[in-house]
């Protein structure tokens, strides 16, 4: 018998964590927070009980919580290498932006670095009873899927995946085993992206069409994965204009440029940057602004970070363009932008003169590309839906029960199961 508890990432995204406990082992899948003041923990897991965590890829949703673990206990930490040195750069972040708020600090992110066991995809690991691999997920660099055979019983935990190709990213594959259970996540289960191709030209299209005005173009991005990616995209369309990476961005792009199996391309990748302006410091930054075409820069939800300065400098100018690239959680600075066009300039709420324009650059699997997945899936798997808005989760589920005829469900927190 092997027992699935999930203790965080249902019916909503951020906190994911799920344990998968047979008669020998008990494996902890992530053990992510929802970043906010206070940020959202999932529920609580005993050090002691667990021989080990494995972590998908390094946003904070999935990685945020893990020094909890290292306290006083010494237990292994699975990953890639790009996930492990990317939740170095990302926990660090978040232990400095919540010190007060959080039950660990730099000690414990230090004393879980030497516990990390970097894994290559398909390097099988065994544990007590427990035989495990990571498989690429395609979501960001560095991100992986879990495939877990214990007592007998295969289970898939897919954390976030995109199967569909991207400048950085391969495409997750449709593994070919017989699952006994599939964990799937669901942000996108109900919301179809547009074509990859198509969204790059009209990108291009309009960035062009703003600097021939005599604009500039701010494109507020995620720290890890979207805004290098946009840098690809830049280059792939030969976009050779002066182009400032900001923020967290920067030392993303350092890990990246090191760990060069982190990016599909890692010599394309290369070029991408290499004309790019890293902004140093506040007088660099201030200096390049007014020389700047392109500014790429964190936050992606405009929630803080560098991109509140860019914002003010370029907001107020109908000549400039914001195009935003990233999801945007209701309630956060940019989807009131994109609401209201009114965004908080010095902490006033200021009406925004510049163009506001959202691009659909997702990394998760879209309604179509998440139905076909499961639908090739092999065998009966029982389908165990998390990671998406409460009516995402509801919908995958009963999409799963009505036209697979699997066994579908989106659980609660502390729900148990039996496989
Ligand atoms: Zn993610
Ligand atoms: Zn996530």
């Amino acid at each position: 018998m092997v027992k699935l508890t999930f203790h965080g990432g249902t019916h909503k995204v951020g906190g994911n964590a799920v344990t998968v406990k047979s008669k020998e082992a008990n494996l902890l899948l992530e053990y992510g927070v929802k970043p906010g003041n206070p940020p959202e923990f999932p529920g609580h897991v005993r050090a002691r009980d667990i021989d080990g965590i494995i972590v998908g890829h390094a946003h904070l949703d999935h990685s945020g919580g893990t020094p909890l673990f290292y306290l006083n206990e010494k237990k292994p930490i699975f990953h890639t290498r790009t996930t492990g040195d990317l939740m170095k750069i990302l926990i660090r972040d978040l232990i400095k932006l919540n010190s007060y708020y959080l039950p660990f600090e730099y000690l414990e992110l230090e004393k879980m670095q030497l516990q990390r066991k970097d894994l290559g995809y398909g390097q099988k690991v065994k544990l007590k009873d427990a035989e495990f691999q990571l498989l690429d997920a395609g979501h960001i660099p560095g991100s992986a899927m879990v495939d877990i055979t214990v007592n007998g019983k295969k289970i898939l935990y897919t954390s976030d995946f995109n199967t569909v190709n991207t400048r950085l990213t391969n495409a997750a594959k449709i593994p070919r085993k017989r699952y006994d259970a599939v964990i799937v996540e669901s942000t996108y289960a109900m919301h179809e992206h547009p074509d990859r191709k198509a969204l790059e030209t009209e990108f291009i299209k309009d960035i062009k069409s703003t600097l021939n005005q005599g604009g500039k173009v701010l494109v507020p991005a995620f720290a890890v994965g979207r805004s290098h990616e946009i840098l690809s995209v830049l280059h792939a369309h030969k976009l050779n204009e002066y182009t400032l990476l900001d923020g967290m961005a920067r030392a993303v792009n350092q890990v990246m440029l090191d760990i060069p199996e982190s990016v599909k391309t890692p010599k394309t990748y290369a070029k991408a940057v290499r004309n790019v302006h890293e902004i140093r410091g506040w007088r660099d930054r201030r200096q390049a602004v007014r020389k700047a075409k392109v500014i790429v820069a964190p936050s992606g939800m405009l929630q803080g970070g560098t991109v509140m300065f860019y914002m003010e400098k370029l907001g107020l100018d109908p000549m400039n363009s914001i195009f935003i690239v990233s999801f945007q959680v209701p309630g956060t600075n940019g989807a009131k932008l994109m609401e209201t066009g009114m965004f908080p300039i010095k902490d006033k709420p200021t009406k925004v003169n510049a163009k506001v324009k959202h691009f659909d650059f997702s990394s998760h699997s879209g309604k179509t590309p998440v139905q076909s997945f499961l639908r090739g899936l092999k065998g009966k798997p029982d389908i165990y839906v998390m990671h998406g808005e409460e009516e995402s989760c509801d919908f995958l589920a009963e999409w799963v029960r009505d036209e697979l005829d699997l066994n579908g469900v989106a659980p609660n927190r502390d729900d148990e199961f039996k496989i």
